[in-house]
């Protein structure tokens, strides 16, 4: 179940395989086993002895093959195209869960909602700026986290489980940017206006600069990992990425068009929300488990500086997204209010920090919206699925004559 209040945490890593030093590489040397350092050292003399054996004897290149213990998520000697033998299985049921819950923007019917669109009574001036900044904000907000993955740190990520929920992630990047053009187009809406709202909302703009340094780290040409101030860097990304723009920076506004939704207005832009959110809540607690894994493995990275590090950009997090719920609420609006985001946010702010194995940065924050936990569960929307192309055309189905 996807409940925000038990969303993540504990179980989902596995421990180290032994407690073998974390550089314990690909081709570390086991006394008794031939392994791929012999391989090489035999092909080696081959080409010195080219006339005698052509291929190294059935054993020694059995002692090549990948084996699970080899595997590292960063910096692994290992074969990286070879998915099995499977060390990070929370990784491959992450990347399972994911396929288990695939949509498309277009299956949602977005009637109703043009209707309460057009019509000059069917939203207050408040609701609307609420809708028309949300998806300003998230038109291009997937865009920078598919950019991101594609670009970052899928090249960085040694582990082939973890990269196979990475291209999984990212087409469901690729999903939610298709979902909220598709409700800009259904609207109607000035596409020129939504889409370069990062460049001309403050609010926007703001939480966008925050995060393009980190996404630039991955994505710059010359970055490589292997040393300790790199590694911290990936690490430092992966947390802003997962924890800061996935798991905060999304939330004023899923809460937004979804309490729409709880009110019957807009409920094809907040069905998408909701699948949208599901999918999210998934990335965040992937990112999640791909930090702890990363510091299990590496654990001279996470020294009391770098964790100081991290505590200042949560809080710089906060403020970014609490001027975005003032700037998008400046009355209160459908029962909500930007100054109980103040709290809703801190709290978020606590849950991702105690996940990533990070003291509490706020006392007493309290969850103001539990009813966020039962919408990110949507077997309790009974008729959720109405509306629901679930056939999909598979394989079995294609003819080839
Ligand atoms: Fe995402």
């Amino acid at each position: 179940m996807l409940n925000f209040d038990d969303d993540v945490v504990a179980p989902a890593v596995s421990p180290p395989d032994n407690a073998a030093p974390a550089q314990r590489a690909a081709h570390a040397q086991p006394v008794s086993a031939p392994t791929a350092g012999h391989v090489a050292d035999y092909r080696a003399q081959m080409n010195e002895q080219p006339q005698t054996v052509a291929e190294p004897p059935a054993e020694v290149a059995k002692a090549s093959r990948v084996r699970a213990e080899d595997k590292r998520v960063i910096n692994g000697g290992a074969d990286v195209n070879q998915l099995v033998p499977f060390k990070y299985t929370w990784a491959w049921d992450k990347y399972l869960a994911g396929c288990a819950n695939h949509w498309m923007p277009q299956e949602i019917n977005m009637q109703r909602d043009i209707e309460l669109w057009k019509r000059a009574d069917g939203l207050t001036d408040d609701e609307r700026l609420i809708i028309k900044r949300n998806l300003g904000f998230f038109v291009t907000a997937d865009s920078l986290a598919a950019n991101n993955i594609v670009l970052g740190t899928y090249r960085h990520i040694t582990a082939p489980e973890c990269r196979q929920y990475l291209l999984r992630q990212a087409f469901e990047e690729a999903i939610h940017t298709h979902a909220y053009q598709y409700i800009v187009q259904s609207l109607g809406l000035d596409e020129a206006e939504i889409f370069n709202s990062y460049h001309e909302v403050k609010c926007i703009r703001d939480k966008d600069d925050f995060l393009i340094p980190f996404i630039d780290t991955l994505t710059n040409p010359n970055f490589k990992t292997g040393t300790p101030q790199a590694d911290q860097d990936l690490l430092k990304s992966l947390i802003v990425f997962s924890c800061i723009m996935e798991g905060l920076f999304f939330y004023v506004g899923f809460v937004q068009i979804l309490s729409m939704g709880r009110q019957n207005k807009m409920t094809g832009a907040a069905e998408q929300y909701q699948y949208i959110l599901r999918d999210e809540s998934m990335h965040c607690n992937f990112g999640i488990d791909l930090v702890n894994t990363i510091k299990m493995e590496n654990p001279h990275l996470w020294t009391e500086s770098f964790k100081e590090e991290i505590r200042v950009l949560f809080k710089r997090g906060v403020e970014l997204e609490y001027a975005y719920a003032e700037d998008t609420m400046p009355r209160g609006v459908l029962g909500l209010n930007a100054s109980q985001f103040k709290e809703y946010l801190r709290f978020i702010a606590n849950r991702r920090c105690q996940q990533i194995g990070i003291d509490p940065l706020f006392e007493k924050a309290e969850n103001p919206f539990p009813w966020m936990s039962e919408v990110m569960d949507l077997k309790k929307e009974k008729n959720f699925f109405e509306t629901r192309v679930t056939e999909y055309q598979t394989g079995g189905a294609l003819s080839w004559e």
